[in-house]
């Protein structure tokens, strides 16, 4: 499980930056609750963000959240301000090796996805990454005093690229593995594409396959609780199941139960398999 921490800037009575009728505060949030949705779709991956909504809180207070919390990684996301324009960001001047690396690897994912000037990779004693205890970096993404990266900060597409960016560097630097989709679940198991049914075997009865000739042979004998996914159903033979493989288990009423899945499991088959 690797935890990731992340820092919206500022917040509650300290707005952070302000200009062009933007605040820094709200900017990081939407950034950094962006972020965590897009690294909640990665395996094995805890999200924290230091405040979740307007509030104050002390840069002190964010650091010993991430320290108490055991972060993996602190990620501290701020907007510029004081006349300059475009991105850069910080690791401590006296930096981890993991830090500088992380922040070699993350810093060229947020340059290309936007069109920011990129003014470098930098080191600082800034007090969120001096005080916190595993590798951190600090982002500062466009000059919110500055006309042309506000006017870049006030459309939507263009937080949610920042967000990617920064999102997509964390994926790089920890390897990490996107989830695959959800399995469609059938009870305990999963519903496969093309299934039909189940078959659970109440006596012991025998599994078949059938030879080159189309005669049956016994490949062997069932025993009560094995369960089968169902493929398919012939009349040959008083009537099989497919159960896959070229496997077939006769219909005989005493030794199996057959169950057919409800109408909205197989509308969402048809869905998830089309
Ligand atoms: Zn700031």
């Amino acid at each position: 499980m690797k935890k990731f921490f992340i820092d919206p800037g500022h917040g509650g009575t300290d707005p952070g930056a302000v200009g062009n009728g933007l605040q820094e505060k709200d900017l990081t949030l939407k950034i950094s609750k962006k972020i965590r949705d897009l690294l909640e779709g990665y395996e094995n991956v805890e999200v924290k963000l230091s405040r979740e909504n307007d509030q104050t809180l002390s840069l002190k207070q964010r650091t010993e959240m991430a320290n108490e919390w055991g972060a993996d990684f602190l990620l501290s996301v701020h907007i510029n301000a004081g006349g300059g324009t475009g991105f850069e960001n910080f690791v401590h001047t006296s930096a981890s090796n993991a830090s500088i690396a992380h922040q070699n690897t993350i810093h060229p994912e947020i340059v290309k996805l936007l069109d920011f000037t990129d003014r470098g990779k930098k080191r600082k004693n800034l007090h969120m990454v001096r005080e916190s205890k595993m590798p951190a970096l600090l982002t500062e993404s466009g000059f919110i005093d500055n006309t042309v990266d506000a006017a870049k900060l006030k459309k939507t597409p263009y937080i949610e690229n920042i967000a990617l960016g920064h999102a997509n560097g964390i994926v790089k630097a920890f390897g990490l593995k996107a989830k695959g989709p959800e399995k469609l679940m059938w009870g305990k198991t999963e519903f496969k594409k093309g299934q039909i049914g189940r078959v659970t075997i109440l006596k012991p009865i025998n599994l078949w396959t059938e030879d080159e000739e189309g005669k049956l042979q016994m490949v062997r004998i069932l025993q009560p609780d094995d369960q089968f996914r169902v493929y398919g159903f012939r009349e040959k033979h008083g009537g099989q199941y497919d159960v896959g493989g070229g496997h077939w288990v006769t219909k005989m009423d005493g030794y199996i139960r057959y169950e057919t899945p409800s109408k909205a499991l197989l509308a969402q088959s048809a869905e998830v398999y089309k």
